[in-house]
């Protein structure tokens, strides 16, 4: 079969399998079989497949079938411009989330400090973490996450991006992963905030691949909110800034939770849909 071909007949598996973008995905991953820019398959449409690269990609595109995300067949996504590693014991960054990480680099940036400190709440992958590292060389940041494996995978992608030696790890619950006497000018967190009962009807690529522990908010999703809303302000310099990712529909609960603990709100900031998506809040 031609590249065309085969292009055809993945596209229309992948179709009836219910997958978005059929046609894009089936070219990520035949330009991964084939080693190339996805672009170049266009100046490739004629020519044959060996028969090793069509059973590459009929297995990938089978995987694909099954529902298993791009990134995690892929094993590695990019983030702000970064390739980051996946698999399944950390959530597979979100495009939105870049977005978390600039208004944090640009925070810091703006606060032109010698050497200023960030936590990053749940790093999972280490995505905004080694962003921060990457953007503010000046910066030290701390990544702590309660899941050890997801640890292993941040660890491994911020050596892969050359900021081994910039980013520190802490393993535990919540803010007890912090050594003694932390403070830090940016706290920047992107905590699991999907109520419990509705992951069952998130899209499989969801909630067959991504690990439970990055998704479950509790009851009403707001369990992390609650949790950082009350403890967060004692772990902040002053001047600094705490900006979190939220869920669709929690903008009012949180600016009330965090009202309540005596946080200011500086802003709540939309995402590449219009949905209110970030809260960008302050002490006195
Ligand atoms: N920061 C990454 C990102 O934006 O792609 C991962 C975010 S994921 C939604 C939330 C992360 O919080 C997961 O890696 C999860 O393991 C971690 N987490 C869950 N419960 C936690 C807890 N009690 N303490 C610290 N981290 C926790
Ligand atoms: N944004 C993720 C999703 O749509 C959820 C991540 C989270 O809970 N922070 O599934």
């Amino acid at each position: 079969m031609t590249v065309l071909e085969v292009i055809q007949k993945s596209a229309e598996f992948l179709t009836r399998k219910g997958v978005e973008s059929p046609r894009l995905q089936t070219e990520l991953l035949l330009a991964h079989v084939l080693k190339l820019p996805r672009m170049k398959l266009y100046l490739n449409f004629e020519r044959q497949l060996t028969s090793a690269e069509a059973d590459s990609l009929r297995e990938l595109v089978k995987r694909r079938g099954q529902r298993e995300p791009l990134q995690h067949i892929l094993g590695a996504t990019s983030f702000c411009g970064l390739e980051i590693a996946v698999n399944r014991n950390v959530l597979v960054p979100r495009p939105e989330t870049e977005l978390l990480a600039e208004a944090g680099w640009q925070f810091l940036a703006s606060r032109n400090l010698a050497s200023p400190t960030c936590l990053d709440f749940g790093t999972g992958s280490g995505c905004i973490a080694i962003v921060l590292a990457v953007k503010c060389p000046a910066a030290r940041v701390l990544a702590t996450d309660v899941s050890p494996e997801a640890l292993v995978v941040a660890k491994e992608n911020a050596a892969r991006n050359g900021v081994g030696g910039k980013v520190q790890f802490a393993c535990g619950d919540g803010f007890a992963a912090l050594p003694a006497d932390s403070y830090f000018d940016l706290i920047i967190s992107n905590p699991p905030y999907i109520p419990n009962a509705e992951i069952v009807s998130l899209q499989p690529e969801v909630r067959d691949f991504d690990p439970h522990g990055a998704l479950e908010g509790g009851v009403d999703g707001l369990d992390f909110y609650r949790l950082l809303a009350a403890e967060a302000g004692s772990f902040l310099n002053p001047c600094g800034k705490f900006m979190l990712e939220f869920g669709d529909g929690q903008a009012s609960a949180l600016r009330e939770m965090f009202e309540a603990q005596k946080w200011i709100v500086e802003a709540v900031r939309e995402d590449y849909t219009q949905r209110q998506r970030f809260l960008i809040v302050r002490r006195d």
